[in-house]
């Protein structure tokens, strides 16, 4: 008996050191207990990837709720320097948003934009500004297990390049063009020596297995040239290049929907590659899957004559390997290279 009520008298004190304990939760409707908020001392200043941030410690004794608040304005991305020191403060996995609040010029890498870290979602939202490459390399580079988004944001490509506007490397990414988003305007010239050439775009390179290419809403991507050199060889060998002028889907999904489109890509080929090439204006499939769900890809029908997507040899809308299908997630399966006329789906 003395045993139990000692048992229960030590229960009670427990949930009355709970109650102590809990009361200045916010919205305990204890007035007894409410939070007596102190002054808010700055944690950090507006940056590029938040807002500023404050915090306040209530000052009731054996309290030690906190609270944050949030004040001034995230910091635009003016120019190319804000650009670098935006990426610089992505230092660990999370989501980020970026705020682009002009038109300006970045000079082009063939390094990962955002390094290796991982598990990061970044969204770059565009206001319908332009970032126009300035040099030769990608505008953006896009490393394993990284998402990032394109929300309202224009990319110009660089009129002498050697490398495509956006390069995707390595497994489970996800990259997403939104909105009104575009990438256009990159001339890329490369060169295939001795026959076997891998792949060439002048788009988008999308080599990522499990990842996913996303385009969607008013997205397009057009007139990104493609100037392939392919030099002398002597048979047995083979020329066999993989090439596109908008996309090429080297590894992973590429889904189209919307009102998206792929216009005014062209490739110009130095002389006929092997068969076993894929050569495609628009969108080269080589392997992964395609779902053509809305939108349009332009070809040799379309008028006027700058909406098509052109090239010298092959396709010219496209060519193909995986899997496509159009017309939703059970939708039809299609063959990409018997086609060279402009395909959509409304
Ligand atoms: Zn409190």
């Amino acid at each position: 008996m003395k045993n139990l009520i000692k048992f229960l008298s030590g229960l009670v004190m427990m949930v009355v050191i709970g109650l102590i304990l809990t009361t200045c939760d916010e919205g305990s409707g204890n007035p007894a207990c409410t939070h007596d908020w102190g002054e808010f001392v700055k944690i950090s200043d507006p940056s590029f990837i938040s807002r500023g941030i404050e915090t306040a410690s209530c000052k009731v004794t054996g309290c030690i709720a906190t609270k944050n608040n949030y004040f001034g304005e995230q910091q635009k991305i003016m120019n190319n320097s804000d650009w670098n020191a935006a990426r610089a403060l992505i230092t660990k996995a999370g989501e980020y948003t970026l705020v682009i609040g002009s038109n300006f010029s970045v000079s082009g890498s063939t390094a990962f934009t955002f390094g290796s870290i991982t598990n990061i979602s970044v969204t770059i939202l565009g206001n319908n500004y332009t970032m126009t490459l300035s040099s030769v390399g990608n505008m953006l580079r896009i490393n394993a297990n990284q998402t990032v988004t394109m929300d309202d944001l224009k990319f110009a490509g660089f009129t002498s390049n050697n490398a495509s506007v956006v390069d995707v490397q390595n497994n489970n990414v996800t990259f997403i063009m939104k909105g009104n988003s575009s990438i256009s305007g990159n001339t890329r010239s490369s060169s295939s020596t001795w026959g076997v050439g891998g792949w060439f775009c002048s788009g988008v390179l999308f080599n990522s297995t499990d990842g996913t290419f996303i385009m969607q809403d008013n997205a397009s991507i057009s007139n990104n040239i493609m100037n392939m050199t392919i030099g002398n060889y002597e048979p047995p060998m083979v020329s066999i290049v993989y090439c596109a002028g908008g996309v090429h889907i080297q590894r992973g999904n590429f889904i189209m929907r919307n009102n998206t489109s792929i216009f005014g890509n062209i490739i110009n080929c130095s002389r006929a590659p092997d068969s076993g090439s894929l050569i495609g204006g628009g969108v080269v499939l080589y392997s992964g899957t395609f779902r053509f769900i809305g939108g349009i890809i332009y070809g040799n029908d379309a008028s006027p004559s700058s909406l098509r997507n052109t090239t010298n040899f092959g396709s010219a809308a496209f060519a193909r390997q995986g899997t496509a299908t159009y017309g939703g997630v059970n939708g039809t399966s299609f063959n990409l290279a018997s086609s060279s006329n402009t395909i959509s789906v409304p």
